[in-house]
């Protein structure tokens, strides 16, 4: 700030979605410094610029809990699918990958799904420390709240992934992850239903996970069963968390095929049960829909798989796979062999479970989106609008201010961000304008790279970050 400015920004007669979850109220919101310095009706500080809402929502910039940005956030036009939802901050190193420290120790490629992220050469951090280092340097368009991943630990230091770990193996991993919290990683996550960790034993994850809790961090995890054994996954991830005694979430909450539809009742009961005696959450994302490598038992329960890359046809982005696989005259098991690696949208969910998950009170909005797909699932592009839009205002599965305190205020919570996801004095100067009664995710199954509808302006650290139809924007996140 200069001369006699009070602030450096004011916006005047906003609807303010203040992150409580509480009904939003016309107000004004003053920015100073990178943070808000002042709310309430009728400001008169003198601003280096003042902006008026017109009819605009203002909220705090959304948190999106569940990412693979790693390698996103080094660019700014990689991470311009988050910026352009709201997006201000965003949770890395998901379901048990992350991009430092290196997985490459012994082994010249990334074992799926650990090639989600990046690709061998882009693996080239020796620690955590570095990886965070070079982000710091690459000045990121939004806050980043990293987490390291379980498999990477384990693609480093166990021989054998299809079994579990040796007592020395395991003693490795926690060496790793003691280095890894040290230097700054927010907490750990683990990704079980995947092949190189799904031999990981209960054992070696509680001994990992009670590291992460003596460090005070956050354990996110995507469950050993998502499917028909989602119930008894919950209940292992539950007896973690009770046992270890840390902050656990879990990530991308779901009921995959036909076999698990309406299981999401039972599994919310016993959540919400845990959380009257221990720290539990959950995030989801708004699609019945998921996306991930090549893997032949979820293409199998899934009504419709579609290719969303494949190194070896890389023109097969964008089909369907039972239809590769009748030109190829071959059945879905080969057609996935030939295809890989690479990865797939399944279509294995029911709306019910998934407007059931959403419109729990305690659930958190995540993206899941997968930046490095040729053809990603639209969740990328288009998650929060998506909630905010669709599921709040069209159909009443939530109200605006539910939706908008599940992607800030609660989402805060859960990480430990005191000063973020709410609008009052004090807190950061990460902000989104936007229509309330016009965004809207524009990003589907059929085009899904679209900058969503109804963004006006979006704030990271109270720099102007992104406008519509504007390439420039700050580069005003930090590490948090
Ligand atoms: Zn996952």
């Amino acid at each position: 700030m200069s001369g006699d400015r009070e602030c450096d920004l004011l916006i005047r007669g906003a609807l303010v979605f203040d992150g409580s979850g509480g009904a939003p109220a016309v107000m004004d919101v003053a920015v100073a410094d990178g943070r808000i310095v002042a709310t309430g009706e009728g400001l008169t500080l003198a601003a280096g610029e003042v902006l008026e809402a017109g009819g605009l929502a203002l909220a705090p910039g959304f948190i999106d809990v569940h990412t693979h940005d790693d390698m996103a956030v080094f660019d700014r036009k990689t991470i311009l699918p988050k910026i352009s939802q709201g997006i201000t901050t965003v949770v890395t190193g998901n379901c048990g990958i992350s991009l430092g420290p290196t997985p490459l120790l012994t082994r010249d490629a990334p074992v799926p799904p650990l090639d989600l992220i990046a690709t061998a050469e882009e693996y080239r951090f020796d620690s955590f420390g570095a990886f965070l280092d070079a982000m710091r340097a690459a000045q990121p368009a939004v806050n980043v709240v990293p987490l390291v991943g379980h498999t990477v630990f384990r693609a480093r230091r166990v021989a054998d992934l299809t079994g579990p770990a040796s007592a020395d193996e395991v003693a490795a991993m926690k060496a790793d992850l003691g280095a890894a919290l040290a230097q700054g990683a927010a907490g750990l996550s683990t990704g079980l239903a995947y092949p190189p960790a799904k031999a990981a034993t209960t054992g070696e994850i509680l001994s990992l996970v009670r590291d992460v809790a003596a460090a005070g961090k956050l354990w996110t995890t995507h469950m050993r069963d998502e499917r028909s054994g989602v119930v008894s996954a919950v209940a292992e991830t539950i007896d973690i968390a009770r046992r270890s005694g840390a902050r656990t979430l879990i990530s991308h909450h779901k009921c995959c095929g036909q076999a698990a539809f309406g299981l999401s009742r039972t599994t919310l009961a016993m959540i919400e049960e845990a959380r009257a005696d221990i720290p539990l959450d959950i995030d989801v994302y708004p699609y019945t829909a998921s996306s991930t490598v090549l893997i032949e038992a979820f293409a199998r329960d899934s009504r419709k798989v579609t290719i969303s890359w494949s190194d070896p046809h890389p023109e097969m982005a964008g089909r369907d796979l039972d239809e590769v696989a009748a030109e190829w005259g071959v059945d879905q098991a080969a057609a996935i062999e030939r295809l890989r690696p690479g990865g797939a949208i399944y279509h294995q969910m029911d709306d019910g479970d998934l407007e059931r998950i959403l419109a729990w009170p305690p659930s958190l909005v995540g993206s899941d989106g997968l930046p490095r797909d040729r053809r990603p699932h639209p969740r990328l592009w288009g998650s929060f609008p998506l909630v905010l839009g669709h599921y709040a205002r069209d159909k009443g599965v939530l109200s605006q201010a539910q939706a908008v305190a599940k992607m800030t205020g609660q989402t805060a919570k859960v990480l430990g961000l005191a000063d973020r996801g709410r609008i009052a004095t004090g807190c950061a100067g990460d902000l989104v304008l936007f229509d309330p009664a016009k965004i809207r995710a524009v990003a589907d199954y059929d085009n899904p790279q679209e900058t969503s509808a109804g963004i006006a302006r979006v704030y990271v650290n109270g720099q102007l970050t992104y406008v519509p139809d504007d390439g420039a924007g700050a580069l005003a996140g930090q590490l948090l």
